[in-house]
């Protein structure tokens, strides 16, 4: 009697949690259920970085760097060119990365050199950085020239963009630019856009607000008036 007894009991307690189970997997499951139906969701609705598209070779808007410095790219790809004059090197006619050479002093600006197939192609400039137009005109050594007022780092400097093709140069004197903003295309390679230049941007930023030109200066005490442009870029 004992024994039966016993086996009612395990049977009973057998029932019991076969009870609990199954009414644990009828109840519990469904709120997992709609918990790991939710998580996949949070997944997706987060994209993974590597899925962001490539913008290189779209212009940024306009007010938001590229975030490679402080200024805006004058050029696009600004990083990847060639700069066969960087800021402050000595060119002499003897002595000069570019052949032939007319020019002679320390280098003011930044050469951004074109890709071969771009010598043909419209090459829009940029402004570097929000300001007004101050000068655009046929500069000897230049061609077509710009140059913009603007403040960079709370400091005002004035932007010079050398060897541009000035009837593409729109604004009109005095006139904002926005950063970002295309100022005009370069001028074609070896004509009277360029003076004569292989196309190219000259970029200078010389401090303050008078309109200098100067893409040589004759002692290196001149250079202390002029920013690297690159500094900006990085
Ligand atoms: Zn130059």
């Amino acid at each position: 009697m004992n024994n039966v007894s016993s086996k009612y009991i395990l049977f009973l307690i057998a029932g019991l949690g076969i009870g609990v189970f199954v009414y644990y997997l009828f109840q519990v499951p469904d709120i997992q259920i709609e918990v790991n139906q939710n998580a996949p969701v949070a997944d997706i609705a987060t994209p993974a970085p590597s899925i962001t598209p490539d913008n290189s070779s779209a212009p940024a808007p306009s007010n938001s760097p590229p975030g490679q410095g402080v200024v805006f790219e004058p050029i696009d790809r600004v990083l990847k060119r060639v700069t066969k004059k960087p800021f402050g090197i000595k060119i002499s006619p003897k002595d000069s990365p570019v052949s032939p050479e007319r020019f002679s002093g320390y280098h003011t600006g930044v050469d951004f050199e074109t890709f071969s197939d771009e010598q043909k192609k419209d090459i829009p400039i940029f402004a570097v950085c929000p300001g007004k137009l101050v000068l655009k005109k046929y500069a000897s050594g230049y061609g077509g020239v710009a140059a913009q007022s603007c403040q960079i780092e709370n400091q005002d400097v004035t932007v010079v963009y050398g060897h541009l093709r000035l009837s593409s140069i729109s604004r009109k004197l005095g006139q904002a630019l926005k950063q970002g903003e295309q100022i005009g295309v370069l001028g074609l390679g070896y004509s009277p856009e360029t003076d004569g230049e292989r196309k190219h941007l000259h970029l200078g930023i010389h401090m303050g607000k008078n309109i200098v030109l100067l893409g040589y200066v004759q002692a290196p005490e001149g250079l202390n008036q002029w920013i690297d442009a690159m500094t900006l870029l990085k």
